[in-house]
């Protein structure tokens, strides 16, 4: 039986911190199932240029949606439908896309880095879809603020990235303390690391205050400059490697942009 499922949805975080879909009049499409269908922005090979795995090959799965809209977010095209790129996405149904993903590793890739937009939007799907990929290990790359709960049977490693006040202002959407409890508990058998991307040197202040609240180890900190080309990346690092030797964070760069700038699919 064929379902409506909007496209425009942004859904809501229920009480116990989970997506839920939202019914909305706007535009719809037709999938036939849309607990197996996802939004693919964007599907291929890389290495990964960040965080603990950082060179690791990888397939890259950057899927649409995003609850926040972080002013200096540098994938709108994933969320926001005034972005020039909004419409240009794949639906795939789980089975056709992990097939692609096979294809894509050309036998010898076996991690899949799945990133949005907030990609636990699509927990659901997406544990539909982990099951189709024996052998594979999974990297969540999430904001924080949503409780996965059917991707949780698997084993996934999560990249946890909350975003400071100096690239979103409004922490009361940014930093939920029960979803960061959850994901720092997730470091205790090394499934999770926090990643902040830093602008300026205060960031430091609200980084360390808030690790302490959580009770984040410094160990399972990665820092990381923000920036979407070469210059403003490698002008951050010194200072930040100079932090980050003395509060005892790991430093990570964006080694893709620090290879090919800002370019799409790399
Ligand atoms: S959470 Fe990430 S994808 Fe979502 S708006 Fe912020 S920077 Fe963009």
């Amino acid at each position: 039986m064929s379902k409506a499922f909007n496209q425009f949805n942004q859904g809501y975080i229920n009480e116990q911190g989970m997506w839920e879909e939202q019914a909305s009049a706007l535009e719809t499409i037709v999938v036939s199932d849309p607990l197996v269908t996802l939004e693919v922005s964007e599907l291929f090979p890389s290495l990964q240029g960040e965080g603990k795995f950082i060179g690791h090959p990888c397939i890259f799965l950057r899927l649409r949606r995003c609850n926040l809209a972080c002013p200096m977010c540098d994938e709108r095209h994933t969320w926001d439908k005034n972005d020039p790129g909004w419409n240009d996405y794949t639906l795939y149904e789980t089975g056709k896309l992990a097939h692609e993903i096979d294809v894509k590793s050309q036998g010898h890739i076996r991690r899949l880095v799945v990133t949005g937009g907030e990609p636990i939007i699509w927990d659901r799907q997406l544990s539909d879809l982990f099951p189709k990929l024996v052998g594979w290990e999974f990297e969540i790359e999430t904001n924080g603020t949503i409780l996965p709960k059917h991707i949780e049977k698997f084993n996934v490693h999560y990249n946890v990235s909350p975003k400071l006040t100096s690239f979103h202002d409004n922490s009361r959407k940014t930093i939920v303390g029960r979803a960061l409890g959850f994901f720092n508990q997730r470091t205790v058998d090394g499934r999770a690391i926090f990643k902040f991307v830093v602008t300026d040197k205060r960031d430091f202040d609200e980084i360390w205050n808030l690790t302490k609240e959580v009770g984040i180890a410094h160990e399972d900190v990665y820092i990381m400059p923000e920036g979407v080309d070469q210059i403003t990346i490698l002008s951050r690092l010194p200072w930040l490697f100079e932090e980050c030797r003395q509060y005892g964070y790991n430093l990570t760069p964006r080694m893709h942009i620090l290879a090919f700038g800002n370019k799409k699919g790399t």
